[in-house]
């Protein structure tokens, strides 16, 4: 029998290499989609030796042409840290909306089933805790982050039109905070931010007062649960993340300890609408996939830290935010 065959947009960045690999352990074919805006081709480059991987260089807001039969869409292609949006806020608009677009209509035109990565950020800077689905959220449209959130918010609308008005076989999870290998060192995220200032001997950076919250999933966990909902038959959105909540000041602390830096904690202003608490509501995930994390954050750390260790160190080094820090505050 012919394999099944997944497409994968985003498929060279964090999330989506994770998910290439994930699903060629599965036996499926993969095709990886990737403009290499913010993704990388060294998250893959190990795959391109299997026949049962193909990666297209094509940017999803232009037509996506992908010949075949297609089984499974996978929409994660968006860039998707606060400076990344911030950088590039055209681009983040027009693939939550114009890729999504293209995308839902390939899914019509292969008659695959499609998930689309949507996130905790539709909650805003939220009121409610921790977060439900239920929860409407509470975001900023005209702030630093509304484009990014309102284009992912934006892309569960379509997505569920889509499903409502053309019967497609839809799936829509919502991410929390993840971390693992294969991060960008210098995205801006907290994570790499803080082991990178550790392992350049550099003063960890927290912004604000460092009392907000955080609740950090490792990426093995997240995979899984991504796979379960996919092939469940659950269409309305569902929280995939890890509950365990932690502030910014303790995370500093733990990478700290864990890096065993001398360098000390220094503070900065907090970014504008940067959410002040942020927690799964995971019930759904528990009863209908019986899913929920298992790696604790002090495992999935070091194996995060071993991975950024072993980055040459022009990576530790290369910054592409160099003049755009403070631009966001
Ligand atoms: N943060 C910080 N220092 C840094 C980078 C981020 O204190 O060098 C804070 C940021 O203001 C936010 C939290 O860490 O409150 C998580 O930020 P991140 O960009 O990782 O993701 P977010 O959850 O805000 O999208």
């Amino acid at each position: 029998m012919a394999k099944q065959r997944i497409l994968i947009t985003g498929g060279a960045g964090f999330l989506g290499s994770h998910l290439c690999d994930r699903f060629i352990r599965e036996g499926l074919e993969v095709i990886a989609m990737d403009n290499l805006i913010t993704g990388d081709l060294r998250n893959i480059e190990h795959l391109f030796k299997l026949k049962e991987f193909e990666f297209y260089n094509h940017d999803v807001s232009k037509f996506v042409h992908v010949p075949g039969e297609l089984h499974y869409i996978l929409h994660f292609a968006s860039p998707a840290s606060p400076i990344d949006y911030l950088k590039i806020p055209i681009q983040t608009l027009k693939v939550g909306s114009l890729g999504i677009h293209n995308l839902l209509g390939l899914a019509r035109q292969k008659k695959s089933r499609i998930m689309i990565a949507s996130t905790s950020e539709v909650y805003g800077d939220p009121t409610v805790h921790p977060q439900p689905e239920e929860y409407y959220g509470n975001v900023n449209p005209v702030g630093p982050r509304g484009v990014y959130d309102e284009a992912k918010r934006f892309q569960e609308a379509m997505t569920m039109a889509y499903h409502t008005y053309h019967q497609l076989d839809t799936r829509i999870v919502r991410i929390f905070n993840t971390y693992g290998p294969r991060m960008r060192l210098n995205d801006g995220r907290v994570l790499p931010a803080f082991i990178g200032q550790a392992l350049r001997g550099e003063d960890l950076t927290i912004f604000g007062d460092g009392s907000q919250t955080r609740s950090f999933c490792f990426v093995d966990d997240l995979v899984e649960g991504i796979y379960r909902l996919l092939m469940s038959d659950y269409v309305l959105p569902m929280n995939i993340g890890n509950p365990s909540e932690i502030t910014i000041r303790e995370f500093a602390e733990e990478i700290i300890k864990l890096t065993g830096t001398k360098q000390k904690i220094i503070y900065q202003p907090l970014p504008k609408d940067d959410p002040k608490q942020r927690q799964p509501d995971i019930r759904k995930a528990k009863e209908i996939l019986k899913w929920e994390p298992k790696v604790s954050r002090a495992e999935g750390l070091k194996i995060t830290y071993d991975y950024f260790k072993s980055l040459p160190k022009e990576v530790l080094y290369h910054r592409d935010h160099k003049n755009f820090d403070g631009f966001i505050r």
